[in-house]
């Protein structure tokens, strides 16, 4: 039986923007790179917390009285509101447990490929009739390789089409190791240049690119994906550099643009962070 287990934050049903057919979206938790614009920051963390979405409230307080750390609040005038004090939550899941409306609830949750696989299996009918699959994302899911790896070889074994939604920004190895069980990868190639892509995200393409380079000359059926996001990546510059770089690797790559959602800033307010890209707005 295997040890292996992982953090998963979403598994999203029907899913139709992610490879062929009808889909079954893994959410892996994890993420090396800190995109300024990342619309899932539940996603980056490998860590469980908790989240709270203020429009779901309806403010009865029960959250506070079973919390065993006194971490929460209820505060506001006239319209009230839980603070919560982050430092001292040890995500007990007291809270979790007893809010009526889910207004509070964990960033994640740790499974193993076994389970995943169940969710999955249930879906099986759709992806025979689409022509669909598993498709797994995140945050990063090569940054769980094992886990990742052992999610897809069970599809494998079950005639279940795979396909993964990377920043391929992870060793080599991982890439080479994986490569056999996936059916498509869909790359999200963000910014060409690796100076302002490390500005932007914290590190430098110069591996991204080695690792597209590895998947095209494997023969592996592949989409590129470029996320739309104002003066960063939707830059004539920027997408005509991608679009050229893509067809030097391949005439056969199909490149997508990704529109931006414009709500990712109450992600991070349900989080109690601040949304970077805000303040880049701002200093602009
Ligand atoms: S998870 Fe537990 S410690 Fe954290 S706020 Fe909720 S009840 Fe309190
Ligand atoms: S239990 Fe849920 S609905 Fe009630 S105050 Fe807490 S977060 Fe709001």
């Amino acid at each position: 039986m295997s040890k292996i287990s992982g953090t998963v934050f979403k598994i999203k049903r029907f899913s139709i923007h992610d490879g062929p057919g009808v889909r079954t979206s893994v959410f892996l938790k994890g993420c090396p790179l800190n995109c300024v614009w990342c619309h899932s920051p539940e996603g980056i963390g490998s860590d469980i917390s908790i989240w709270y979405n203020k429009n779901v409230c309806i403010a009865c307080g029960k959250c506070v009285d079973v919390c065993p750390q006194g971490a929460l609040m209820l505060t506001g005038e006239p319209e009230k509101y839980i603070s919560i004090d982050r430092r001292l939550c040890t995500t007990t899941g007291d809270c979790v447990e007893v809010c009526p409306t889910s207004a509070i609830q964990f960033t994640g949750w740790v499974t193993t490929p076994s389970e995943v696989i169940c969710e999955i299996e249930k879906d099986i009918p759709y992806f025979k009739t689409s022509g669909g699959g598993i498709t797994l994302t995140g945050g990063e899911p090569l940054y769980q390789p094992d886990f990742a790896f052992e999610i897809l070889s069970m599809c494998r074994e079950r005639g279940i089409h795979t396909a993964i939604e990377s920043s391929l920004f992870c060793p080599e190895e991982v890439i080479r190791q994986i490569s056999d069980k996936v059916d498509l990868f869909i790359a999200d190639l963000k910014i060409f240049d690796p100076f302002v892509h490390r500005q932007h995200t914290g590190e430098s393409n110069l591996l991204i690119k080695k690792n597209l380079t590895f998947l095209v000359s494997s023969g592996k059926k592949i989409i590129v994906r470029i996320p739309m996001v104002k003066n960063i990546t939707d830059t004539e510059e920027n997408i005509n550099s991608i679009l050229g770089y893509a067809g030097s690797l391949s005439k056969n790559i199909p490149v997508e643009f990704i529109e931006y959602n414009p709500l990712a800033g109450n992600n991070y307010r349900r989080l109690g962070i601040p949304f970077p890209l805000d303040n880049l707005n701002k200093e602009s």
